[in-house]
């Protein structure tokens, strides 16, 4: 198991800063804006383990000043844009709420819509910035496909402030995953809107890991998440199709 977590030594609460991973173009690989051109600010570090993880911790992550950030969106924006998305991903970007709390403002003043990629698990932190967010992809993260514990008490708490802007929902479902782990996730997404955007994407093989669900394991997970939802959809990881960031 990888240890995503940053350093102790870190401080989790910078304010005017971040820790960095990488800044960069692409095209948005997953969820509902499948296809999107947008810039990706990828921040280090998050406090999950899912095995299935293709984001491996940086060695060496950029401490930026929320300006530089905001400097090298508008540079990536004008060299090869204009974009309409700003992806805030990860990573864990709301261990970052200080100083998203003064990123997203300055991204929305420049024309931008922010979009949040979150595990799911820190209301909390989303509260603080939930007011310059416009699109939320909201992971729901299933104990068989994590092998970690389950976070339904988390994810509850976290849609109960997600509401409050667009969000969708996206499962990761690995070939142990139990159909009756999607219906439960989407008994939770159903409880705070049954029109809620429900995304199932398969795990792709990444690194040591193998554990990618076939193909005819689909339709049941469909099923599942049907009994709850009216909007579930399967949808792969398409960057790595195209062979893009
Ligand atoms: S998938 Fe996301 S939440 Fe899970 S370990 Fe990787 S970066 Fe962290």
């Amino acid at each position: 198991m990888i240890l995503r977590q940053r350093p102790a030594t870190s401080d989790q609460r910078l304010t005017g800063s971040a820790e960095i991973h990488e800044i960069f173009f692409s095209f948005q690989g997953e969820g509902i804006l499948v296809g999107e051109p947008m810039v990706f600010v990828r921040f280090a570090y998050c406090d999950l383990a899912c095995r299935f993880c293709d984001t491996p911790p940086p060695k060496t992550p950029t401490l930026m000043a929320i300006a530089e950030i905001a400097g090298e969106v508008s540079r990536l924006n004008a060299a090869e844009g204009p974009f309409r998305f700003v992806s805030l991903t990860g990573g864990e970007p709301l261990r970052y709420a200080a100083a998203l709390r003064g990123l997203l403002p300055r991204l929305i003043d420049s024309g931008f819509k922010t979009y949040l990629e979150s595990d799911g698990t820190k209301a909390r932190e989303l509260e603080e910035v939930i007011q310059w967010v416009h699109l939320i992809a909201m992971d729901i993260k299933l104990p068989s496909s994590t092998g970690m514990r389950p976070f339904w008490t988390e994810h509850e708490s976290f849609l109960n402030v997600a509401r409050r802007t667009e969000y969708f929902i996206k499962v990761v479902v690995t070939g142990s995953t139990p159909a009756r782990e999607v219906n439960e996730a989407a008994r939770l997404a159903a409880r705070f809107n049954p029109n809620t955007p429900f995304i199932i994407q398969p795990a792709s093989p990444f690194g040591d890991f193998r554990d990618a669900p076939g193909a005819d394991a689909l339709p049941a997970f469909v099923r599942a998440a049907r009994a709850h939802l009216e909007d579930v959809r399967v949808i792969g990881q398409n960057h790595k199709l195209i062979g893009v960031r």
